[in-house]
């Protein structure tokens, strides 16, 4: 992987960081204020209850005051009585005590009820006092909280700003102004590349940009959401873990006009595929190395058909799935790209996986099929 590569991740790492300390950082104000809302909320409980409470007391002052008055009304009538001629006059002043009686009786009722609603008043105004002190203290310690944990982020943060400079300064001027524009409007400035795709915005490569990218020998970007590419062989190892998803391998065609083999042993040069095909009453041979994919040799050219051309070469070979044209062929010059490379490697992978779970094995050690068909 690039050196600059690997500083934009640590870059991106660092970018995050400090992304999620200011998002903590903005966020506890806004805890605190919901928790002083709930505060204000007791409070104005409280305030109602006490409020009852007075209302009640008035209440009972002024139903004390009516009894007051009502007693002196009746004393006044009794006095009256003693002066009354007639026996009219005398009913008449009879009347209005009873009614003054009724009436304190009304007003007595009145006290007693009020006096059994203060019990439940009284207790309200405690409950509501008490839960009042426990939502302070609570509150008063979120804040606490709250400023400790703001202090700690801030402090990250300094130190997460001077780690970012400093990654900064590792990575190339215009590499670092297409990361950071592009961060700031997708998030994120570099994406992995994995089987072909690009990870964050899921599009496939162009062959070439992924050969590219695979290299490892200059930065590419992403043709779709600009992202810098990087690739890390170690990632596409564990997608491709035997075991989770194996597809059915698809047979090659017995008289295809070109096929691709595999032999472990090759002369001096190890592993190797092996492109065969026919062309004109032509068979030309070319061989490719396993691992780097580089042309081995010159292309070998003999008459007639491939399979009696290159007998030796196809006994104790893996046939494999693959098919280009001459013109492809030319094209990829001494290296073959790293899709086909990728390709013939799977196709081996699952040849392999196959003859060993005894399925569908068609040896081409003999190869006695494919010269019956030829
Ligand atoms: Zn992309």
């Amino acid at each position: 992987m690039l050196p600059e590569i690997e500083n934009l991740l640590k870059l991106q790492d660092a970018d995050k960081e400090i992304r999620r300390l200011q998002d903590e950082v903005a966020e506890l104000p806004k805890r605190v204020a919901a928790i002083e809302l709930k505060l204000a909320g007791t409070k104005a409980q409280l305030e109602k209850a006490q409020a009852s409470l007075k209302a009640d007391e008035a209440a009972r002052r002024k139903y004390d005051a009516n009894i007051t008055e009502l007693r002196t009304k009746i004393s006044k009538y009794r006095d009256q009585s003693l002066d009354v001629k007639t026996n009219e006059q005398y009913k008449a002043l009879l009347h209005e005590i009873q009614f003054a009686e009724k009436e304190i009786a009304s007003n007595e009722d009145k006290i007693l009820e009020l006096m059994v609603n203060a019990d439940t008043r009284d207790k309200e105004v405690k409950a509501a006092q008490a839960e009042l002190k426990a939502e302070t203290a609570e509150i008063e310690k979120e804040k606490e909280q709250a400023r400790q944990r703001t202090a700690e982020d801030e402090k990250q943060l300094t130190e997460w700003r001077a780690k970012r400079d400093q990654l900064r300064s590792g990575v190339e001027e215009s590499l670092l102004r297409h990361y950071e524009r592009v961060s700031k409007f997708r998030g994120s400035g570099i994406s992995e590349v994995r089987n072909q795709k690009c990870m964050a915005c899921q599009v496939m490569l162009r062959p070439q940009i992924y050969n590219d990218v695979r290299s490892g020998k200059e930065t590419v970007v992403c043709d779709s959401c600009q992202r810098i590419l990087y690739f890390n062989p170690a990632d596409e190892l564990v997608d491709q873990k035997p075991g989770v998803h194996r597809p059915k391998r698809h047979h090659p065609k017995i008289d295809a006009p070109q096929a691709w083999y595999y032999r472990p042993e090759f002369a001096e040069d190890g592993e190797v595929f092996l492109c065969l095909t026919n062309a004109h009453g032509q068979a030309s041979r070319r061989v490719y190395d396993v691992h780097t994919g580089r042309l081995l040799g010159d292309i070998l050219s003999r008459e007639g058909d491939f399979r009696q051309a290159f007998p030796e070469d196809i006994t104790g070979s893996t046939r494999l799935n693959g098919s280009w044209s001459e013109e492809e062929l030319d094209g990829f010059g001494g290296e073959l790209p790293m899709v086909i490379l990728d390709s013939l490697r799977a196709d081996l992978d699952l040849a392999r996986h196959e003859a060993a779970s005894g399925s569908h094995v068609k040896p081409a050690v003999a190869a006695p099929t494919e010269h019956a068909a030829s």
